[in-house]
Formats: C-alpha cells, structure tokens, sequence
C-alpha cells in the first residue's frame, strides 16, 4: 500500500498550497499555510473479511487496526500500540433503548467528554513523533472544556510542556478546577481578558521569533491528527451491535464536525453506514445549505444549552466540501460548489430547538429512565425527525458528554441527580494552582521563557 500524504483544502484556489506532504509535517503544521485543512489525498480501504472479523475485538484492538491503515509509514506496531494502551483506557458503553435504537456512550473519559478520544490519541501521538531530544511547548487557548482534554492527555508525558490559556472570569468553577489541578507538565494561565484575548496572546507567541527556541505547538480541534482518532470508534460500534453485514444510522450531535467527519471517513473505508444524521441546535447554517444551496454562517452564534456546539461557522465543513468536490474557506465563502445531490443521498442535518432538546431528556427519562445530557438529547430528537420520514432501521445515537456535567439542568428537568463519575470526584480532592496574568504579551512572554 502506498504511502497517504495530505493536502490542503484551498489547494486550488489562486495562490493555494499546492504541495502534498506527509502525515507528521502535517501533523506538526496543524494549518496549512493558506489556511487550508488537511486532508488525506486517498482514504484506504477496509474488506467486508476484515470488518466482520471485528466482532468481539476489544476497543484498543480495533483502534489498532483502523489507525494502522493510516499510519503504518510512520510508527511502528510497537508504537501504536503504546499509543493506543496508554490513550484508551476506557470503555465506550453501549446502552438499548429498544430493538433497533442503541445509544453510544462518549463520556466515560478523563474529562467525560468524546473530546478524550481525540485528543488523547493526539498527545501520545506527538510524544512518540517527536524527535527524541526535542523539547516541546504547547500551547492552548481554551473557553473550557477543550483545555482539560488536552492537559489530561498530555500529563506526564516527557519533553513536553504545556500551558493552558483560560478567560479568568468565564470559566465555571468546576471547569476552572479540572484545568487548575492537572498539574505536573501542563500547567494553566487565567487571563484577565476573555477567551479571545486567550487566543490572540497564543497566536502572537506562534509569530514571535525570540521563541523559536521552544518549539512552540499547537493542539487545536482543526489537525488532521484529530479526527483519525475519530474514525475507529465507529468501526467499533459497528461490530458491537450489525449483524450480518447490515447498514446502520449515526446520529451525531455536531458543533464543528470533526466527530461525524469521523463517521465520513468510515462510510469511505467501507463501513456500512446508511446514512449520517448531523444533528445541530438552533445553529443551523448546515441544514439549511442543504436545503437551499446557499450557506450563511451564523454570526455571532447563537447560545444555546447544547453549548459545546454553539458554532455558527464549522470548521470541519471544509473538510466535508472537499470531499463532496467542492471548496469551502475558513470565513465561510464557497468557492466551488460542492455535489449537494450526493451530500444528501449520505447525510441528513436538522436543527432541534432548545425547547425540544428538554423535552426529549424528560421522554427520555420517563420511557427508558435513561439520563440524556442535551447533546446527546439533539442527536436522539435528530433520529427521531429521520424516523418521522424513512422506515425506522438499527441507528445508534452518540452521547458525547456524561450528563454529571449539566447537572442544574438535569435536576430541574427530571428531578434525578446524575450520577457523578469517578473521573469526575476525583477531582475534588486534587490540588493545584494556577498563574494569574493580565491581558500582556510580555508578561506572557516572561512566563513562558521562565
Ligand atoms: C465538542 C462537542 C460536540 C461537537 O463535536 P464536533 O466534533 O465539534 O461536531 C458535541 N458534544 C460535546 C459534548 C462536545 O464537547
């Protein structure tokens, strides 16, 4: 098999990156440098023999196999499998509501979010990437839980520094705590600014060539390195719950769509998906290109309960454009139209109000008293506007956060405490500080040279 290298989505625009590189200086970029996502130049195939073979397989086991085909040319097996041991040491429960509707449970993570799928992987992938004795500094600007994904991932993992950047003052107290007390290589910096100040203040140490010296990386939710982690847990699934080769529904509750992207790349490799539900809040820019043929993107976005994906502009959608053959840009002006007609065939996008989002926690919880958080509750109302027009078949809905983390919402919807997960508790009893910075540069730059 040869080699997979990677280009950028803006490849053929004027003045577009045109080169195809590699995995790991793709990985190392993050961005490409017109502003483009990476994208794999071919997606491997995975035979009907090798799928049904992964019934039975644990999640590390089929992790293994799936990021194989990805990576092969740039790790070893011995690699990969530290990897994988050291990044998935939970489980993915699957709980059934009824014959042919089970719900994926994401959250059982460090952080109890599906973002520790990601970046998880991510970590242990640039810890084993990296020259050996190279250090490195990472650098992450955070509104909440993103920060906490990274800095668990990263503990303790040599030759790498972290530094969480975190709005002082709009960040929750248990957010602010998870960060705060991660400690050993990651520590964290509350900003007297909000998180776009967070932002530029890490952008500017990336431009600053008196730091060159410590490497400075990024982890952000647009590297490639991301969402192949994202595409084995499908695969896993899949063989928990099909039978005979059968078709089955995703419902994913979407933000930035790097987890249904995931899904994508699955169908692409051979997995019989019969169609991807992209199921939004009251951010709807997508279910209406999809309908319509002109995309707006939402600005600012609208605020909703669902609020990991508040985001009025996905990033991931110039992945799907690309795919899809045409060509999308980051402030969300298309320059070549993608192929809507099959776009529809694969995917299909809703958008579910707050109001709905709380209703279906509360039928949720009546007819199965099975705790839905409100992502997890926009992909089951998603799956049941599909089911309202197409013969209901085998679909499985994704929880992507555990619901201890909403828990005013909860209690005053259903009246049921959520129980708190140990990933969770533990974190009460851990210690840690944090460094307190005004919203300076060079008190930024001080800190991060000392
Ligand atoms: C990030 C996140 C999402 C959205 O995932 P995308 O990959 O950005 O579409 C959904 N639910 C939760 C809990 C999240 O943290």
């Amino acid at each position: 098999m040869k080699e997979i290298l990677y280009c950028s989505t803006n490849r053929n625009q004027k003045g577009g990156f045109r080169e195809e590189i590699g995995f790991k200086d793709a990985f190392f970029m993050g961005l490409a440098p017109d502003n483009g996502l990476f994208m794999p130049t071919y997606i491997p195939k995975i035979p009907k023999s090798e799928i049904l073979a992964l019934k039975g397989k644990t999640y590390a086991e089929t992790a293994f196999l799936i990021l194989r085909k990805f990576l092969k040319h740039e790790l070893s097996d011995k690699d990969l499998k530290w990897i994988i041991q050291n990044a998935y040491y939970f489980s993915i429960p699957i709980e059934k509501l009824d014959e042919l509707t089970y719900l994926a449970r994401m959250d059982h993570g460090p952080t109890a979010s599906f973002k520790d799928f990601a970046a998880q992987f991510m970590a242990k992938l640039m810890y084993k990437l990296k020259p050996k004795n190279r250090k490195i500094t990472i650098l992450v600007a955070t509104s909440g839980d993103t920060g906490s994904a990274i800095g668990e991932a990263f503990r303790g993992l040599g030759g790498i520094e972290v530094f969480i950047l975190y709005p002082s003052m709009e960040v929750s107290s248990v957010q602010k705590k998870h960060m705060d007390t991660i400690g050993r290589n990651v520590r964290t910096i509350a900003v007297e600014g909000k998180f776009d100040d967070c932002q530029r203040l890490v952008k500017q140490a990336f431009a600053d060539r008196s730091l060159k010296h410590l490497n400075l990386t990024s982890a952000n939710s647009i590297n490639i390195g991301r969402i192949l982690p994202q595409i084995a847990y499908y695969f896993y699934i899949y063989a928990k719950i099909a039978e005979n080769y059968g078709k089955i529904i995703f419902s994913i509750p979407s933000g930035n769509f790097g987890n249904s992207l995931g899904c994508e790349i699955a169908r692409r490799m051979g997995l019989p998906v019969g169609k991807i539900i992209i199921a939004v809040n009251e951010n709807d820019e997508f279910p209406r290109f999809l309908s319509s043929g002109q995309y707006e993107k939402i600005e600012p976005s609208k605020a909703c309960i669902s609020n990991a994906m508040n985001i009025g502009n996905p990033s991931n959608l110039a992945r799907y454009f690309d795919l899809y053959k045409g060509n999308l840009d980051k402030d969300g002006i298309i320059h070549k139209m993608p192929n809507i007609m099959k776009m529809k065939e694969n995917l299909f996008s809703v958008s579910i109000t707050d109001e709905e989002t709380i209703k279906t926690i509360k039928d949720i919880y009546k007819k199965h008293s099975i705790i839905l958080e409100p992502h997890g509750a926009v992909g089951i109302a998603a799956l049941n506007h599909y089911r309202k027009q197409h013969k209901k078949t085998l679909s499985v809905c994704m929880e992507t956060a555990d619901p201890a983390k909403f828990p005013e919402i909860i209690i005053k919807e259903i009246g049921a405490r959520p129980k708190v997960p140990k990933s969770m508790k533990i974190i009460g009893k851990r210690k840690g500080k944090t460094i307190l910075m005004g919203n300076d540069y060079k008190e930024f730059r001080k800190i991060l040279l000392k």
